[in-house]
C-alpha cells in the first residue's frame, strides 16, 4: 500500500482546526434509536404542512425521463419569475442549492485570508463556518436583548471588515431590526462592508415595521438580501434558496458560484410556489395558534421562554438540554437542541400543527425534574 497523505502539511491550519458539522440521523434510524412508534420533528423550522398545492402538483407530475437532463444552469425561468414578483431584473439574482449554498458564494467573492465578517454570537452558524473554514476571521457580537446589536457590530468593523451578517428576524431568538434601525445602520455604515441580510423567515414576520430588504437595494446597492423556499414554502427536501443585489455586486458573486447546483424539480417546484397566498395565511394561521398553545402551557409549566418572529420558539429549561433531548425522543418528539448556538439549557422548538404541540407539552412536562413537574400540575 502507498503511504499515507501528510495531511499535516497538506491541510490549511484554518481546516485542521475546523470541527465538522455532524447532521442528525435519519428519521429511521431515530426511531429505532430511541424505541419510538412515530417522530415529530420539530428541530429544522420545517413547515408542516407541506409545499403550496400548486407545488406539489409539480412534483407529482414530473416526467421521470427528465431525471437524465441537465437542469437550466442558472434558473433561467425562476430568476424571470422573481425578477417579476419583485419589481428587479434577472440578473439581480443568484439561486443556489438552499440560501446556505449563497453564503459561500458571497464569502469566497469578498473575502481572502485575513479578512474578516461580523456576525453575530448566537444566529444561524453556517455564516461563522462558512468564513472560518474559508480561512477568514468570523467576529461574534453578543446579542443585547437577545437581538443583534448595531452600535458592537460598527464597533468591531476595520479596514479588513468585508462583510456584516444580518439575520432579520434572527433564527434562534426571533428578534427582528424595525426598517428604521435598519436604514439607521446602513446609513453609518455608508456602503463601505457589504451588507448581508438573511430573511429566511419573511414570509412569516406581521409587523408593520418589519423591513422587506429587497425594496430598499436600490438606495443601498451594498445590501444583498438573502431567500429561501425551505422554510415558508417547505420545499427545504429540494434544496433551493436565492440571493439578490445591485446588478454590479451579484455579477462579481456570480464568478464564485458553480452552476447546475440546484436540480430541475426544485426549480420547476419554486416558481410555482409563489403563487399561493393561502399557504401563507394557513401557515401564518398555524403558527399563531400554535404560539398561543405552548406558550400559555409554559408559563402554566413556568418555564422562561423567547417569543419572537418566525415559526420557533426557544425555551429554557431547568435542566440539560441534552438530556431534554434525549427524553423528548423516548417520547417521540425531536426538539433542538441550543448548546451548539451557544444557548446552553435552551432548546428551540418548532411550531407544527395542534396535535404535535400538545403532544411536546405534554412530553416535557414527563421530561422536566420532578419538583418542576409538580409546579405545573
Ligand atoms: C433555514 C435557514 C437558512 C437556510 O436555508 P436553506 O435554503 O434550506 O439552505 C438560512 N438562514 C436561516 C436563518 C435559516 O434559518
Amino acid at each position: 500500500m502507498m503511504k499515507a497523505p501528510p495531511l499535516n502539511k497538506l491541510v490549511p491550519a484554518h481546516v485542521l482546526e475546523f470541527e465538522p458539522y455532524i447532521p442528525s440521523k435519519p428519521e429511521d434510524e431515530l426511531m429505532r434509536l430511541y424505541g419510538c412508534s412515530r417522530l415529530f420533528r420539530l428541530n429544522n423550522n420545517e413547515n408542516p404542512l407541506g409545499p403550496p398545492a400548486s407545488a406539489q402538483a409539480v412534483i407529482k407530475r414530473f416526467p421521470p425521463p427528465r431525471a437524465s437532463i441537465y437542469p437550466s444552469g442558472d434558473a433561467y425561468h425562476l430568476r424571470r419569475k422573481l425578477a417579476l414578483h419583485l419589481g428587479l431584473h434577472p440578473d439581480q439574482f443568484l439561486v443556489g442549492n438552499g440560501a446556505n449554498e449563497v453564503i459561500g458564494f458571497v464569502i469566497k467573492a469578498f473575502c481572502q485570508e485575513g479578512d474578516n465578517i461580523i456576525t453575530a454570537d448566537k444566529t444561524f452558524a453556517v455564516y461563522e463556518w462558512v468564513a472560518k473554514f474559508s480561512g477568514c476571521e468570523a467576529r461574534l457580537i453578543p446579542l443585547k436583548d437577545f437581538a443583534f446589536d448595531d452600535e458592537a457590530i460598527l464597533e468591531a468593523i476595520d479596514d479588513r471588515t468585508k462583510i456584516v451578517f444580518l439575520c432579520n428576524p434572527n433564527n434562534p431568538t426571533g428578534t427582528y431590526w424595525s426598517e428604521r434601525r435598519l436604514r439607521r445602520f446602513l446609513d453609518r455604515i455608508n456602503g463601505r462592508q457589504i451588507v448581508v441580510v438573511d430573511e429566511a423567515y419573511f414570509e412569516f414576520v406581521e409587523q408593520a415595521d418589519y423591513p422587506d430588504g429587497i425594496s430598499m437595494i436600490s438606495q443601498y446597492p451594498n445590501l444583498v438580501i438573502f431567500r429561501t423556499f425551505s422554510k415558508m414554502y417547505a420545499l427545504a427536501g429540494l434544496r433551493i434558496g436565492y440571493l439578490t443585489g445591485t446588478r454590479e455586486v451579484v455579477d462579481i458573486i456570480r464568478r464564485t458560484c458553480v452552476v447546475y447546483s440546484v436540480n430541475t424539480l426544485a426549480q420547476e417546484a419554486a416558481l410555482v410556489a409563489m403563487d399561493d397566498p393561502e399557504h401563507i395565511q394557513n401557515t401564518r394561521d398555524m403558527v399563531r395558534r400554535g404560539k398561543a398553545l405552548v406558550t400559555r402551557e409554559l408559563r402554566r409549566m413556568g418555564l422562561d421562554f423567547v417569543n419572537g418572529e418566525g415559526p420557533f420558539l426557544m425555551i429554557q429549561l431547568p435542566m440539560s438540554d441534552t438530556l431534554a433531548y434525549r427524553k423528548l425522543m423516548a417520547q417521540g418528539v425531536m426538539v433542538r437542541t441550543m448548546t451548539g448556538f451557544r444557548f446552553p439549557n435552551y432548546i428551540r422548538l418548532t411550531i407544527a400543527r395542534m396535535e404535535a404541540m400538545k403532544v411536546f407539552v405534554e412530553s416535557l412536562a414527563k421530561a422536566l425534574p420532578e419538583e418542576r413537574a409538580w409546579e405545573g400540575l
